[in-house]
């Protein structure tokens, strides 16, 4: 697992350093807007620990912040219009590493909704 940087930008986030728009937070947990949107909703949800990855998260992170991150996943999508619930669905995605094509080494999930999301590759 890659040595987490501190100066990484949503840790720049976490520590107030940088503007952004939040829609959601607790404890363990960080919602935001995407600055360079791919869907009419586009939203950044983060866990306020030190993990680069969707891997590293699921392998170290406490049960409480793992079942706190889904919760707030689920919320923010409920809040944003998008859930099943409240409208026609969202994708939720993580991109990992190199060959996930990972820009910031935090590990954070997107959620895509508001229009059709067209169909991946596998
Ligand atoms: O999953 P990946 O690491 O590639 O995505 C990072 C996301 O963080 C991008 O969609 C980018 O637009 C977003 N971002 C942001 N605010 C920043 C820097 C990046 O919303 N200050």
């Amino acid at each position: 697992m890659p040595t987490y940087d501190d100066q990484n930008i949503f840790a720049r986030i976490l520590r107030g350093e940088m503007p952004n728009d939040t829609v959601a937070e607790t404890d363990h947990t960080l919602a935001f807007r995407d600055i360079r949107p791919q869907a009419p909703v586009h939203i950044l949800v983060i866990p306020k620990g030190k993990y680069v990855s969707y891997d590293d998260f699921a392998a170290n992170a406490p049960d409480a912040e793992i079942v706190d991150f889904h919760r707030t996943l689920a919320r923010v999508a409920a809040q944003a219009g998008v859930s099943l619930d409240k409208g026609k669905g969202f994708r939720a995605i993580t991109n990992a590493g190199e060959n996930g094509v990972q820009e910031v080494p935090h590990f954070h999930m997107h959620i895509l909704g508001g229009a059709p999301m067209g169909r991946m590759i596998c």
